[in-house]
C-alpha cells in the first residue's frame, strides 16, 4: 500500500524578485513499512523535498499524497494537523526547545493532542530510547546523541506511520550514530513505521530498501535493494 505518492512535484523560491527553481518534475511512490534513503550533493534539493513530503512546506507545482491525503489542497493549519497526526520528523540539529527539559520536550506534542497522561507517556518514550534517567536534563546538559534520541522519542510520540529524518546522524560520532540508526530500524521493524532518510552517510543509505538519488533538483536514479544485498 502506498503511503506517499509524489507526482510531478516542483518547488521554486522567490529570491530578489526572481523565481529560483529548486525541484522539478519529481515523481515516486513509497510503500508503507519500507525504508528509503534520499541522497545527493549538497544543495541538490533533498531537504526541500523532505519538507514538501512531510507537509512542512507547500509545493509550487505537482502533488503530494500522504497517507491518502492530498497536501496541496490544504491550508497551512490543515497541513499542521496532518503532520501532528501522521508524521514524525527529526532534524540534523535536533531542534529541541532549549528552555524545556527532555521530558517536557517530548510532552509538547502529546499535550497539543490533548493526551491526559502526557508525562507518563513521555517517560515511557524516553525509556524506549534509553534516556529515562536523563528526563530532567535540559538539552544543553545532554550530548548530541542524547539530544537526537530525545528528538526521536518526540517524533515517535504520535506513533507516526511515516518518519522523515533529515541527516539524522549528521552531527553524531560513529558510535552514537550507530545507536540512533539501530533505534530507527528497530522502530521500523517493530511498529512498521515507514522511514524516509536524507543522508550523506552511505553506510546508513545502504541499510535501506530503496535509494533515490537527487541532483540539481531532479531524481537521477531510483534503485531497490535486491535480496542479495546489492542495488538492482
Ligand atoms: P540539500 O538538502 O540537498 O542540501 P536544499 O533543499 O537545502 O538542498 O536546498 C536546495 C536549494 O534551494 C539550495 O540552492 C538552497 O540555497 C535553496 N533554498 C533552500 N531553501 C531556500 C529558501 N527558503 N529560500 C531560498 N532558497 C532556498
Amino acid at each position: 500500500m502506498a503511503i506517499l505518492r509524489v507526482e510531478q512535484l516542483g518547488k521554486s523560491y522567490r529570491s530578489g524578485g526572481r523565481e529560483l527553481p529548486v525541484l522539478q518534475n519529481i515523481s515516486f511512490t513509497l510503500n508503507a513499512g519500507d525504508t528509503f534513503a534520499i541522497v545527493g550533493p549538497s544543495g541538490s534539493g533533498k531537504t526541500t523535498l523532505l519538507g514538501l513530503c512531510a507537509g512542512l512546506d507547500a509545493a509550487t507545482t505537482g502533488s503530494v499524497e500522504l497517507n491518502g491525503i492530498r497536501l496541496e489542497r490544504l491550508s497551512e493549519d490543515e497541513r499542521a494537523q496532518v503532520r501532528n497526526q501522521h508524521v514524525g520528523f527529526i532534524f540534523q540539529n535536533f531542534q529541541l526547545i532549549p528552555t524545556l527539559t527532555a521530558l517536557e520536550n517530548v510532552m509538547v506534542p502529546l499535550e497539543l493532542r490533548g493526551e491526559k497522561q502526557a508525562d507518563k507517556r513521555a517517560l515511557e518514550l524516553l525509556e524506549r530510547v534509553g534516556l529515562h534517567n536523563r528526563h530532567h536534563h535540559y538539552p544543553t546538559q545532554l550530548s548530541g546523541g542524547e539530544q537526537q534520541r530525545v528528538a526521536l522519542a518526540r517524533a515517535f510520540s504520535n506513533q507516526p506511520k511515516i518518519l522523515f529524518a533529515d541527516e539524522p546522524t549528521g552531527n553524531l560520532d560513529a558510535e552514537t550514530s550507530e545507536k540512533v540508526v539501530n533505534l530507527l530500524f528497530e522502530l521500523n521493524r517493530e511498529q512498521g513505521t515507514t522511514l524516509v532518510l536524507v543522508t550523506h552517510d552511505l553506510e546508513l543509505a545502504g541499510k535501506t530498501q530503496r535509494l533515490i538519488r537527487v541532483k540539481g533538483g531532479q531524481v537521477i536514479s531510483d534503485s531497490v535493494m535486491a535480496e542479495s544485498g546489492s542495488r538492482l
